[in-house]
């Protein structure tokens, strides 16, 4: 007979049974990112404008067209190039919450847990709609199939599938997933009235790693010499993702910061301070971007571009 004892992992999961949702999870709000904060990516926001937030904001003329699109969007591509972002731009926009789901943290190790996590998850969504539900990493649902511990994720995905097809249970409730990693996700997922739109979110062209420097140098002392979009075309800003231009414009501001300090040290030493020069005089200038671009290289390798160019147009193939 099987010997029943109470395990220390019992007692941490009772423990979080009864912890207040003290994780936040399943939490929603709707997210402050805004369309002006997102640069470039104009294609993608015209989907994202098409599939779900005229759905929310004009939901009567899709009924008058009997337009009757996916609720289900799977972005795929190299990471920090805006997935998250614009996600969450698009429930900003369209006044809906947003529910941030890590596909890692659903994987429960406690058995039947997950399954009740993801019907919890959606009944959430139902009360809170307009809704979009954003499965961050969504392919580590499906990955650990057939290894130890696939049952887990076997049971999950099937509670996923039961929740993805009842789209005419959830009006106003959207559903997004995000993957850097397309080929490990299981096919199943990707039928129709499941994720059954895909759109990959690529590296920025030249030109949008310069609409991308614009919307990341907002609030920020940029000198009025500096040519952003020039920046943006430079040949070391080549395969730069959006994350990457982000680190170029917190270095080339931390490169201006250490500057401005330096000269207030000088005027303090020399005894020539006034109150306008006790103010930061250094703008973000040409010279410190140059700097920052000699500490900067992109994220992302060739092989990893080739490889979701190669997967986006074998998608498109079939
Ligand atoms: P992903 O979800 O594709 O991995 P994120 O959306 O999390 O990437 O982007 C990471 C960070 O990179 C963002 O927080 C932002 O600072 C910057 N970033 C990426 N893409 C853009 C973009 N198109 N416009 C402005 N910032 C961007």
């Amino acid at each position: 007979m099987e010997k029943l004892a109470i395990t220390m992992a019992d007692f941490e999961k009772a423990a979080k049974l009864v912890q207040p949702s003290s994780k936040r999870e399943g939490f929603s709000s709707i997210p402050n990112v805004k369309w002006e904060d997102v640069g470039g990516l104009d294609d993608i926001r015209d989907e994202f404008d098409l599939y779900i937030i005229s759905r929310i904001k004009y939901p009567d003329d899709y009924q008058k067209f009997g337009v009757n699109l996916e609720t289900g969007i799977l972005l795929y591509g190299p990471p920090g190039c805006g997935k998250t972002m614009i996600a969450k731009a698009a429930a900003n926009e369209a006044g809906a919450n947003f529910i941030h789901v890590k596909g890692p943290e659903l994987l429960n190790k406690y058995v039947g847990e997950s399954e009740l996590a993801v019907r919890t998850l959606f009944s959430r969504a139902r009360t809170c709609s307009p809704c979009i539900i954003f499965f961050d990493e969504v392919d580590a649902l499906t990955t650990m199939r057939g290894k130890e511990g696939g049952w887990v994720v076997e049971r999950l995905l099937n509670q996923l599938l039961i929740e993805l097809d009842g789209a005419d249970q959830r009006p106003g409730i959207f559903i997004i997933g995000a993957t850097n990693r397309p080929e490990v996700m299981d096919p199943a997922v990707l039928r129709p009235g499941r994720f059954g739109k895909l759109i990959h979110v690529p590296l920025p062209s030249s030109e949008d790693r310069g609409l991308i420097l614009k919307a990341l140098a907002k609030g920020k002392p940029i000198d009025p010499s500096v040519d952003l979009a020039a920046i943006g075309q430079m040949e070391a800003c080549k395969n730069f993702s959006g994350a990457d231009l982000r680190k170029l414009m917190e270095e080339a501001a931390m490169t201006a910061l250490k500057e401005a300090k330096r000269q207030r040290h000088l005027n303090e030493t020399s005894g020539t301070i006034t109150a306008t020069q006790n103010e930061p005089s250094v703008n973000i200038t040409a010279t410190h971007f140059e700097q920052a671009l000699g500490k900067i290289s992109p994220s992302v390798s060739e092989k990893q571009i080739q490889y979701y160019k190669a997967w986006s147009e074998s998608f498109k193939a079939t």
